[in-house]
């Protein structure tokens, strides 16, 4: 498993580099950036677990950039906790109203963030604990069984994530190099025809249950998985 990946989305160098320093320090991957430019790249590119943001930015507010972030389907389930100095209760749930995951108050200690950090990432693992449900597919994925038609269909670990991020995902095109991104994780070196392999196998797998073409080959383009036709 890669480690748990947090961006820091915080203009301030000497806090920035406190949360680099004590995140690293509990064995993060951190990625700070100092705008909310910066951080929409960053998402897009590094897809953190977890995002601490500031409250005052340069370019954008922290509470609009986390509107944004839980409006966009790719983002929303990203828990994230709001840094600020404002004290005000109306701040707080502005906060909170804008999707925030959870809120801590400057100054605050590095005891205290770190716990607020597990606390919501147990929230989000508790939200994964769910079936996901596409046509006649359904995947636990506390359990990680597979059925369809209530018959259990047998994946390897690979085709599962792969099942896994396409059900989450649908109607939507991504090329070889996104899906090693999303699935693979970007830090494993692994050839896009290795994509096509796996593809082929849980295609396979799902063929006696005519959900083979739910994954859809788009030509020059990538994979779609999709409950309408080609
Ligand atoms: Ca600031």
């Amino acid at each position: 498993m890669t480690n748990t990946r947090i961006l820091v989305v915080e203009d301030e160098i000497a806090i920035r580099d406190m949360l680099v320093f004590n995140l690293g320090r509990a064995g993060y991957e951190v990625f700070p950036v100092g705008s909310g430019n910066e951080a929409r790249s960053s998402i897009a590119d590094k897809h953190p677990d977890v995002v601490l943001m500031d409250w005052m930015l340069p370019d954008v507010s922290g509470l609009e950039l986390t509107r944004q972030l839980k409006r966009d389907p790719d983002t929303r389930e990203i828990p994230i906790i709001m840094l600020t100095a404002r004290v005000q209760e109306d701040d707080r749930v502005a906060g909170l109203e804008g999707g925030a995951d959870d809120y801590v108050t400057k100054p605050f200690s590095a005891r205290e963030l770190l716990a607020r950090i597990k606390a919501v990432m147990r929230r989000g693992s508790a939200l994964e604990n769910e079936a996901i449900i596409v046509g006649n597919l359904k995947m636990d994925t506390g359990s990680h069984i597979v059925t369809a038609d209530d018959e259990e269909i047998h994946l390897g670990p690979t085709e599962y994530k792969l099942l896994n991020f396409f059900m989450r995902h649908q109607d939507r095109v991504y090329s070889r190099g996104q899906l090693l991104d999303r699935v693979w994780g970007g830090t494993v070196y692994v050839e896009e025809r290795t994509v096509d392999v796996h593809i082929r196998r849980l295609r396979k797998a799902l063929t006696p249950y005519g959900c083979d073409m739910l994954i859809q080959t788009v030509r020059g383009a990538g994979y779609r998985f999709s409950l309408r036709g080609e």
